[in-house]
């Protein structure tokens, strides 16, 4: 069986376990959803991911973050 899924790594911690690793598909489409691997929380989507480490260390990254932890959990 394949696994059709990828780890990521984010500055961002789960909001639930604090891990630092997701999952994401290998398909990357920017709707794909980021899951943490170890509680399987939902975090957010594949392209918010990629905007939060295209940003790198700065003030709108921090706000990006911020934006993804306090939104509910689907
Ligand atoms: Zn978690």
């Amino acid at each position: 069986m394949t696994d059709l899924s990828e780890e990521l790594r984010l500055p961002v911690a789960c909001p639930d376990c604090g891990s630092h690793l997701f999952k994401v598909s290998q398909v990357h489409n920017p709707d794909d959803r980021v899951f943490c691997t170890s509680c399987r929380r939902y975090l957010c989507l594949y392209h918010e991911a990629q905007e939060i480490l295209r940003l790198g260390p700065c003030s709108e990254r921090e706000a990006l973050i911020e934006k993804v932890v306090n939104r509910p959990a689907k």
